[in-house]
């Protein structure tokens, strides 16, 4: 069976309220070199157009697809989350989709988000994907708050990687693209990077999202790295579950992280389920303090990176030479101790 086949055949979608948001939540970012609050809110739309043709081989966001999220329900849920606001200074805004996708969030809607948004804060990020990026919305984004981003998804300049790891059509061209239009109107950009998609081994991944991270550095203010985590009902999930995948170990996200020291972006990481066995990890000894030093790198509180040591160094190295030899990306260690199905 094809990777795009595989991922909707593989898909779980949950029942949901159309007229409630997704989630909300407080965490730390950086505005204007400070450590501040930033507000994430992810709205409930029908989700991201490709999800609903096929989807990426890691996106977990394919299962809150295929249910229809009219304007009005739009601004209830904008209208219920706007109380919830405790004076973060930056907001984040997620859809489990295309900000600007016109079929997802209505031209009104969107305005209005932004309209009550901009007016409450001092940054506001959406999240897009590259070849939906028009200039109109972007101008509209700049008048309407104080200081406007987008997120690009791009996760790979190799297109290669993309269409058959990632299962995406489109890539530097069209970030690139996005990415200068929205800095000529005066917005600032994004640039998501995944690090470990499937069918790499740990050094390929490595040197694809460092590669990556220099590609786009011209174009992006900001750089985040985000390694795999493995999210339930997709193509990576049917590989993990096998011993076929295991996510990036902390011993590359600070390793990526060391070679993006030279980047004039600010290149960062906030590992999802990091430490844990469907996030980024190491040994288990260890993970707490990598995460601590990678957090800190991000938020410009200091680079430790050079400290960090653990036994789990050698094993790692190891991987790094094995999976080359043996021509696998598979969960050699796993394999070799034998470890029980994941459920
Ligand atoms: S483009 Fe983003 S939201 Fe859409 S399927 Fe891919 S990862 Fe999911
Ligand atoms: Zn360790």
């Amino acid at each position: 069976m094809r990777l795009p086949e595989l991922v909707t055949q593989l898909r779980d979608v949950r029942p949901a309220n159309p007229r409630e948001i997704i989630s909300t939540w407080s965490e730390k970012d950086v505005l204007d070199g400070k450590v501040v609050d930033a507000w994430v809110i992810i709205f409930r739309t029908r989700g991201c157009y490709w999800a609903r043709k096929s989807g990426c081989s890691m996106c977990g966001y394919v299962n809150d697809v295929a249910i229809e999220v009219s304007p009005e329900d739009l601004e209830t849920q904008l209208d219920a989350v706007l109380a919830r606001h405790r004076g973060q200074p930056f907001v984040k805004v997620y859809t489990s989709g295309n900000f600007f996708d016109e079929h997802e969030v209505f031209p009104e809607v969107r305005r209005n988000v932004l309209k009550a948004l901009g007016g409450r804060c001092e940054k506001v990020l959406v999240e897009t994907l590259a070849h939906l990026v028009r200039r109109e919305p972007l101008e509209e984004g700049v008048r309407l708050c104080p200081k406007f981003e987008i997120a690009l998804g791009l996760e790979s300049a190799n297109d290669v990687v993309l269409r058959h790891a990632v299962n995406k059509f489109w890539g530097l061209k069209e970030h690139v693209r996005a990415a200068s239009l929205a800095h000529e109107v005066g917005a600032t950009v994004k640039s998501y990077l995944l690090l470990k998609p499937p069918f790499l081994t740990e050094r390929e991944a490595i040197e694809d999202v460092v590669e990556t991270a220099h590609a786009v550095d011209a174009v992006s203010d900001t750089i985040s790295i985000n390694p795999m985590n493995v999210q339930r009902n997709t193509v990576v999930d049917h590989l993990f579950k096998r011993g076929a995948y295991r996510p990036p170990w902390l011993w590359s996200v600070s390793e990526v992280l060391r070679q993006c020291r030279d980047l004039r972006a600010h290149p960062k990481s906030h590992p999802t389920g990091g430490g844990l066995r469907r996030g980024a990890h190491n040994c288990g000894t260890c993970d707490r303090s990598f995460l601590g030093a990678i957090e800190d790198f991000s938020l410009g509180l200091g680079d430790r990176l050079d400290d960090l040591a653990c036994e789990c160094r050698a094993p790692w190295l190891d991987l790094l030479e094995l999976e080359g030899l043996m021509q696998t990306s598979a969960d050699v260690h796993g394999l070799v101790r034998g470890a029980a199905p994941v459920p």
